[in-house]
């Protein structure tokens, strides 16, 4: 079921205001989260407009969270972070997906929470592309 609403859901024009597409995955679709002060950002969201990790089987959320950790596994092969932090944040946006956030120990709110949208960094669609492309060839 799809939520009109929800960028996640329409894809196209609504998610393209904050990400940018790397690839369908089994479970969902990944896409590089536009605001790159962490670089490597990217959201895995969930195939179905579902709030909770707990409104899915335990088998759909392993298969999730098993393709999380393969994402997790390019991101650290593509840009070498000191840490990947996770979060599943959702409150305004009720559609499960997940932010994989590399942290350098030079970089961006290293050692603290980041932000949903410090707002600093943005690429041109062309950097945006090789980016995915890395990462798509990592996967
Ligand atoms: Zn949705």
């Amino acid at each position: 079921m799809k939520d009109q609403n929800c960028a996640y859901c329409m894809q196209g024009d609504l998610v393209a205001k904050f990400a940018y597409p790397v690839c369908q995955m089994k479970t969902g679709y990944l896409y590089l989260f536009k605001e790159q002060s962490k670089r490597g950002r990217v959201i895995l969201a969930y195939k179905d407009h579902v709030s909770e990790m707990i409104d899915i089987s335990d088998e759909d959320r392993n298969a999730f969270f098993a393709e999380v950790a393969q994402v997790a596994r390019a991101v650290h092969k593509v840009f070498n972070p000191a840490k990947v932090n996770y979060g599943a944040y959702g409150d305004t946006g009720c559609h499960l997906h997940m932010h994989i956030v590399p942290k350098y120990k030079d970089g961006d709110e290293w050692g603290g929470t980041f932000q949903m949208n410090p707002d600093k960094v943005y690429l041109t669609d062309e950097e945006y592309e090789a980016m995915a492309e890395q990462i798509r060839r990592a996967l």
